[in-house]
């Protein structure tokens, strides 16, 4: 196993940096509760540090061809993928997910961000428009400096998911991970040092929400990418708005998974399993309201219930478990008040909900039955290894159950009726939907929200319009005619 204690809390202009004047951060193994690694919250002096490194470094980095950008970036994805064991390792450590995860889901779905912008950042290109003789060429040209905020549920990935589009375009980035889990990212940016990436491109600073917030409203930052609940993204939006600086706006979710009666029974229970205990539930697109045709619901509570009473819960480093804590005792108390709320509201628990009787931040996967629109659990996100099963009747009468959320990141279907499952996701008001499959997002697909869960898309090619402008030049060839 190796030793999660970081080298230094702050990665800035190309190495790790120290300043220990700054508020004390306990990093807390999940598993069992006990501080395996502290870092410093950045004071004013790393902050300025990192904002004139990131700022120092950006022009020089924009002015290396596409191709010359995307060479590092493609090398880091492979030394990424070399240190996989690692990584995977600490990721377990930050965030309790268990191993058998976090080796096929963390630093390679980073990797993947990072080859895959690597490999387009050769060809980003502006447009050229022809008037006759006379012609309109665009230059595609990056934003700036770049600041990413993230949450605690995939701190690798969500590093990489918004420095690899930054950095293709010739931005700069200070990412700041989430208090929780402030381990991952210093990897990351290490990694990316390894790889040739220069000095101040890519820095790494610790701290609360309180250091976001600066980092949000400095002048010298030009957009701000968050990944995080919706009360902060209200916050970070508005902050950001003063200085109409760039935002994307990754926020949460209260999805809902739609399983017809002609589903596969067995199909229908594996999507409910990912789209709610992957990670003990704790991501942001699950499809935690889980509408059942009627004339299947009791098979599949059934079923489903047997099938998660097999799940293996342990020591997340043992690659044979597969259910892992939750991320810290304050994210297990918010779970255990919805559940609370469930019982109190009429709800039916089939089974789990319960705290295990040891050190770290155990729940038990919980399934709820008999769950109404209006009760608490089916409307509010819980973001914990708790799902809601509420049954209908009619595909128009669910379609519009489902839509009735503020929210809208995703959506899921299980039906074997190619008409219906199209005109189910056409309807569907989120950013990504599901036929027969839930919580997939390979790096080619746009990954994001509608209504309150977001703004902008990560991955894909979208993502580059996020992290990039286009300036307009005019080219008069023929003569210049004025009125007077
Ligand atoms: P959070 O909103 O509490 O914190 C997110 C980040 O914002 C943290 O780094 C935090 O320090 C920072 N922050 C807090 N206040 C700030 C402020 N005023 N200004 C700037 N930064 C500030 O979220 P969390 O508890 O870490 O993560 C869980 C949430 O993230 C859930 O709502 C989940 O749905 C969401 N999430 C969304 C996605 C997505 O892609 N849509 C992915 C993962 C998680």
């Amino acid at each position: 196993m190796i030793d999660p204690e970081p080298t230094a809390s702050h990665f800035i202009n190309g190495e790790y940096v120290e300043d220990k004047s700054g508020k004390l951060v306990d990093v807390i193994y999940p598993a069992t509760g006990n501080v395996i690694a502290q870092v410093n919250a950045a004071t004013p002096e790393i902050l300025e540090a990192a904002l004139n490194a990131a700022r120092g470094a950006q022009s020089r980095w924009a002015a290396l061809t596409g191709t010359e950008r995307g060479r590092i970036l493609r090398r880091a994805a492979d030394i990424m993928r070399e240190r996989n064991r690692e990584l995977s390792e600490l990721e377990t450590y930050d965030t309790g997910k268990p191993l058998q995860e976090t080796l096929v889901a963390d630093a390679s779905s980073a990797a993947d961000a990072l080859e895959y912008f690597g490999g387009i950042a050769g060809s980003l290109t502006g447009e050229h428009l022809q008037f006759g003789e006379d012609f309109i060429y665009t230059i595609r040209e990056p934003l700036g400096v770049c600041v990413g905020i993230g949450a605690w549920n995939y701190p690798t990935q969500i590093a990489a998911w918004k420095g690899a589009p930054a950095l293709a375009c010739g931005n700069s980035m200070i990412f700041k991970p989430s208090e929780t889990t402030p381990l991952c990212a210093l990897k990351v940016a290490e990694i990316l040092c390894e790889a040739g990436l220069p000095a101040g491109v890519y820095n790494v600073v610790q701290g609360l929400g309180d250091i976001g917030a600066a980092l949000v409203t400095d002048p010298r930052v030009a957009k701000v990418s968050l990944t995080g609940s919706l009360p902060t993204g209200r916050k970070v939006y508005s902050a950001a708005a003063e200085g109409m600086r760039h935002v994307t706006m990754e926020l949460g979710g209260k999805s809902p998974l739609i399983i017809f009666d002609d589903a596969d029974l067995d199909d229908a229970v594996s999507g409910a399993i990912l789209a709610n205990f992957y990670s003990s539930g704790q991501i942001c697109s699950n499809g935690t309201r889980v509408f059942v045709q009627s004339g299947i619901k009791d098979a599949f509570i059934a079923r489903l219930k047997s099938r998660v009473g097999s799940a293996v819960l342990g020591d997340p480093m043992d690659e044979k478990t597969n259910f892992g804590p939750m991320v810290s005792e304050k994210q297990l108390k918010i779970v255990e008040g919805f559940i609370a709320k469930g019982l109190a509201q009429g709800a039916k628990l089939i089974c789990g909900g319960e705290r295990l009787d040891k050190p770290g931040f155990w729940l038990t996967p919980a399934i709820f039955s008999d769950v109404r629109d209006e009760m608490t659990i089916a409307n509010e996100e819980i973001f914990g290894p708790v799902m809601s099963v509420l049954e209908f009747e009619h595909e128009e009468e669910v379609l519009k159950r489902a839509n009735a959320t503020e929210y809208g990141l995703a959506a899921g279907v299980f039906t074997q009726n190619l008409q219906r499952a199209h005109r189910v996701v056409k309807a569907l008001q989120a950013g990504t939907c599901y036929i027969n499959t839930y919580n997939d997002a390979p790096v080619e697909a746009p990954f994001g929200g509608v209504k309150m869960s977001g703004v902008g898309r990560e991955n894909s090619k979208a993502a580059i319009n996020h992290y990039s402008q286009l300036k307009s030049v005019y080219v008069r060839m023929s003569e210049l005619e004025a009125p007077y």
